[in-house]
């Protein structure tokens, strides 16, 4: 990865609690955390993400971690007390508000291993008031200087992210961007980007279909504008070393200008 992942400074579990739940499309979900803790989040990176720790639906037990140390409290504890653990991006901060949201892909999962995915299930679930942790995980994305656009690639879990990466990002900074999400009814409408990006949304719709191979087939067939870039990539582990791969390897682009990172591992559960 260009640079690697910046760990902040300075960090410290955030006890926080959900304000907000909206359904934005048939598979996302923005989720609204707020509380004074909000006050000790170190802003950091455009793709700045953070481990969140809840309950499952209906499990009262659980202990939320109470300092960083927090998988020595998790080992130690039982598993009916461990609470679940996912990273999500921070997709909007309001420090005035003392609030930050998240944005959750809902995603299904094989019946074989369990009803729903944690994750999924928490946000499905979230009300204003339930309780959680969050733990600041850093940043990677860190354009190269020189380059004059830069390359944004990534599969629903990576779309919260890019568009705070597009949101933040300098007018002197066009971006391509290719995301593939699960249906037409995903894409989004308004999009804040510096002037000439241009969105490529790849709507797979055949549940089927593997994420990331339309995105990945994308950026291969792509003629893409000229000049020296940077690329930011996320998403199934697949594609953002996809990505990587044919990038040096085709268009031979030096490692150090790619950011890549896989968000999640077709068919293996986080943590
Ligand atoms: C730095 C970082 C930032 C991230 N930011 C975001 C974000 O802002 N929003 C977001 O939605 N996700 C984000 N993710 C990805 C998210 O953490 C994973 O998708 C996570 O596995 C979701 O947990 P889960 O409980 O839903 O599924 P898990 O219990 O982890 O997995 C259950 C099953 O679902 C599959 N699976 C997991 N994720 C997906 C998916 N997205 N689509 C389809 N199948 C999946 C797994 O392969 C497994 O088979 C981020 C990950 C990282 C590392």
């Amino acid at each position: 990865m260009a640079g690697g992942t910046r760990r902040p400074r300075h960090r410290r579990i955030l006890t926080l609690a959900v304000q907000a739940c909206e359904r934005l499309s048939p598979h996302f979900i923005s989720i609204t955390l707020g509380g004074d803790d909000v006050q000790h989040l170190e802003q950091s990176g455009y793709d700045q993400a953070g481990r969140l720790f809840f309950a499952d639906p209906g499990n009262d037990d659980v202990v939320l971690p109470g300092n960083e140390r927090w998988m020595l409290q998790h080992t130690l504890q039982s598993a009916g007390r461990r609470p679940r653990v996912r990273t999500y991006s921070i997709r909007r901060h309001a420090p005035e508000s003392s609030a930050f949201d998240i944005e959750i892909s809902l995603h299904e999962q094989d019946p074989a291993e369990g009803p729903v995915a944690p994750g999924t299930a928490w946000a499905l679930a979230a009300e204003p008031g339930d309780k959680v942790a969050f733990l600041d995980e850093g940043y990677s994305y860190a354009p190269t200087p020189g380059a004059t656009w830069q390359l944004l690639v990534g599969d629903e879990s990576a779309l919260p992210t890019a568009l705070a990466i597009l949101e933040r990002s300098a007018d002197t900074l066009p971006a391509e961007v290719f995301l593939e999400v699960p249906s037409a009814e995903d894409i989004r409408r308004e999009v804040t980007a510096p002037p000439g990006t241009t969105i490529h949304w790849l709507p797979r719709g055949n549940p089927s279909t593997r994420p990331g191979t339309l995105a990945l087939r994308a950026v291969k067939d792509a003629r893409l504008p000229p000049g020296p870039f940077y690329t930011w990539t996320a998403g199934e582990s697949s594609l953002a070393t996809g990505i990587r791969r044919h990038l040096v390897g085709e268009r031979h682009v030096p490692k150090s200008d790619i950011s890549f990172r896989g968000y999640w591992r077709h068919g293996r559960a986080s943590l």
